[in-house]
């Protein structure tokens, strides 16, 4: 357990005491949900759309730290940025967790924390499942294909 507990580093910590747009939006444009049967995490995207931007993320549901604080970190991630921007985006976060290992890049900022998961495949679920949530979404999809 010590090796698991090593993941759970401060920000980690900090995102699933504290989540970030962790709210319903009923006014939202698309949204999505991702479910993860082998932790039981469940969780649900919206996304509010301006022309390309992402003026608002905002997730809700249930689930482990892991899945809890990477919504919370997509949701400040992904608002703001257009779609494109957060696809690549998302596409990041999976190359760290599931690339060729190498240092991860400045721009995932916060998400660096998730890194540490390499060594964990089962959790790797949990931190992939809010952006799989986002990408369907944004495709229009209404879940996210478990992957
Ligand atoms: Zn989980």
């Amino acid at each position: 357990m010590t090796e698991l507990a090593d993941i759970y580093e401060e920000i980690i910590l900090d995102h699933h005491k504290r989540p970030r747009n962790f709210r319903e939006m009923p006014e939202c444009t698309c949204s999505a949900e991702g479910r993860n049967p082998l932790c039981g995490d469940e969780v649900k995207v919206f996304v509010r759309l301006e022309g390309e931007s992402l003026s608002d993320v905002t997730f809700q549901g249930q689930g482990c730290a892991i899945s809890r604080a990477s919504a919370s970190m997509m949701t400040g991630k992904a608002k703001g940025q257009t779609a494109g921007e957060a696809r690549r985006f998302s596409l990041r976060v999976r190359e760290m967790l599931l690339g060729p290992k190498c240092e991860p890049p400045e721009e995932l900022g916060d998400l660096k924390a998730l890194s540490g998961l390499r060594k964990f495949p089962t959790r790797i679920k949990c931190a992939m499942l809010p952006w799989q949530a986002l990408e369907a979404a944004l495709s229009g999809r209404p879940e996210a294909g478990t992957k």
